[in-house]
């Protein structure tokens, strides 16, 4: 059945939310730190200088990117490891011996879930407030879930298969109030955390308009070095390490400096700030022309998430490059499998979900069936895709959406 479409010419790469390809000014900026300027950033010497003054070029630029102070900063190896260093950083920071309370949503990437069962497990209390059916937190839900143990809430800025924005900054602006009458109470302070691996290419980063005490950035998802991020700690916060040693980072975070790498994330994030715009206003006309004609097309497709095209979603809810669609009665690993044989590269959403055989957590939670989950694709946009591919995409998506159609019910 795919000799009508033979392997395209070209590639056509449609996973950037799961990986990007590295920039090549960004991997210009890296290049020195990979040989000549290889010191220690912790030795004295000239080529340790170097490299420390790298890093504190690289901070001084997130921090401008961010509105917040460099000394705010701690670098890790990505989304994960900041995830964990504000979940675990802020429960290990509890010094009485009690248990506390700590809420998430139902969304979230596994490295939020993941952390808050082992929370559950230490004993400590967890709520995971649902979202709507376009899978945007529910705010009323969250402002009831708070009690006087809450201690921590960790909402992800954008979510990574589906797309769904949160109103970060509305929670933010809501926390702030509750937080001066519970210091009142001298009830414990709630500290907010956001998972904004998804968002650096398309949202504002400024943390004071957020709200935020603490945001994971990382630099694979922005054309920078994987195994590359930071985790923004607003002054004064404490957080305990969960990395101990030579004590860099301010000591929060222990372990030789990845100096190219710290110095390709700060590249890679100005970029995502100079691009944000035009990038942004360029992938949401493409987006909403691709979900366009998924509409047109009657063949039971149905898009997950919000759809800023329908009258029923209002504002910006969606990320400028996801489209995540659920194709009833194709299992998506199917689609993808025919898509790459003819050269198109799209994800069954979550790329740490993919290959486990179960449903996507995110589809599940915004009311899916496990079937309507395993059917599901996901098409990320990012810096080569352009409408001509688009629509080569298009052609063959439906091509085989026809043609696999016909085998389920001949089998
Ligand atoms: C990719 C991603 C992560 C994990 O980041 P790594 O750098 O792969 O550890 C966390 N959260 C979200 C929303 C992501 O998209």
């Amino acid at each position: 059945m795919l000799n009508k479409f033979q392997k395209l010419k070209k590639n056509i790469y449609l996973d950037y939310a799961a990986a990007t390809p590295l920039d090549s000014k960004v991997q210009k900026a890296m290049k020195p730190f990979l040989s000549e300027a290889f010191g220690n950033p912790s030795s004295l010497h000239s080529k340790g200088r170097e490299a420390k003054q790298a890093i504190a070029k690289a901070r001084k630029k997130i921090s401008l990117s961010i509105n917040s102070k460099p000394s705010e900063i701690v670098f890790t190896s990505g989304g994960t490891e900041s995830v964990n260093l504000a979940i675990f950083g802020v429960a290990g920071s509890i010094k009485e011996n009690k248990k506390f309370h700590f809420i998430t949503s139902t969304v979230e990437h596994d490295c939020v879930i993941k952390s808050f069962e082992v929370l559950a497990g230490e004993g400590h209390k967890t709520s995971f407030v649902k979202t709507d059916k376009y899978g945007m937190v529910d705010f009323n839900k969250l402002k009831k879930t708070i009690t006087p143990q809450t201690v921590f809430i960790s909402i992800m800025y954008a979510n990574n298969e589906i797309g769904t924005i949160q109103p970060l900054a509305e929670i933010g602006k809501w926390l702030k109030l509750e937080n001066q009458k519970r210091a009142a109470e001298k009830l414990p302070k709630i500290i907010f955390h956001t998972d904004a691996c998804q968002a650096p290419g398309f949202l504002d980063l400024d943390v004071h308009k957020l709200g935020v005490d603490l945001m994971s950035v990382n630099g694979g998802k922005i054309y920078g070095p994987k195994q590359t991020g930071f985790l923004y700690i607003k002054e004064g916060l404490c957080i305990r390490p969960q990395i101990y040693g030579g004590g860099q980072e301010r000591g929060i975070r222990s372990g030789t400096e990845n100096v190219p790498g710290i110095v390709g994330l700060a590249s890679a994030l100005e970029f995502a700030c100079i691009n944000r715009k035009n990038e942004s206003t360029r992938l949401c006309l493409l987006r909403d022309y691709f979900i366009s004609k998924v509409k047109k097309y009657d063949g039971h497709i149905l898009l997950n998430g919000p759809d800023e095209t329908s009258s029923k979603v209002k504002g910006i809810t969606r990320l400028p490059n996801n489209i995540n669609l659920t194709v009833n009665g194709i299992e998506g690993e199917t689609l993808v499998l025919y898509l790459d044989a003819c050269g198109i590269q799209a994800s069954t959403g979550s790329a740490c979900e993919s290959g486990t055989g179960n449903p996507s957590k995110v589809l599940i939670a915004i009311g899916k069936s496990a079937s309507q989950a395993n059917s599901s694709i996901r098409f990320s946009m990012g810096k080569s895709t352009n409408k001509n591919d688009l629509n080569k995409v298009i052609k063959i998506f439906f091509y085989l959406i026809k043609n696999l159609k016909n085998i389920n019910t001949l089998l």
